[in-house]
């Protein structure tokens, strides 16, 4: 345990946040041997791990990224119901990107993606459905 910096309130070292004052702990593990190191540490005096911030930072806005344009697949989605072959593409590849996108910084625009793609998954699979069904109807 340690104490917040902020409030002194007692807390896991391993807390991202002070659950009292919710300031940030700046206190971070090496990935590699396990001691525990200043967030301004740039490389582990234990081991010699240099610490990727930068690194890790790029990592986030890429999956920000996708989950924006998995938000916008699954607006695009909405072509499936008029052009099913750009659609289904279109609505997978949406709740793939959106999926891969759940623990970025965007996650909202992730869900929005991922709702609108399978809603429109799912809808577009019922009308093809109904249409193949009329379709048999016809013809028989
Ligand atoms: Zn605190
Ligand atoms: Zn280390």
């Amino acid at each position: 345990m340690i104490k917040c910096k902020e409030c002194g309130h007692q807390m896991s070292e391993r807390a991202k946040l002070c659950p009292n004052c919710g300031v940030e702990n700046d206190i971070v593990f090496c990935p590699e041997c396990d001691k525990q190191l200043s967030s301004k540490a740039t490389m582990c005096p234990n081991c010699g791990y240099e610490l990727k911030k930068v690194g890790t930072q790029v990592q986030k806005n890429g999956k920000d990224t996708l989950s924006l344009v998995g938000m916008i697949l699954g607006f695009c989605s909405i072509l499936a119901w008029l052009i099913p072959l750009l659609g289904y593409p279109c609505t997978i590849v949406g709740i793939i990107l959106s999926a891969c996108g759940m623990n970025s910084n965007k996650k909202g625009f992730a869900i929005t993606g991922l709702v609108l793609s399978i809603i429109f998954l799912v809808v577009t699979l019922i009308n093809s459905l109904i249409g193949a069904a009329i379709g048999a109807g016809m013809v028989s």
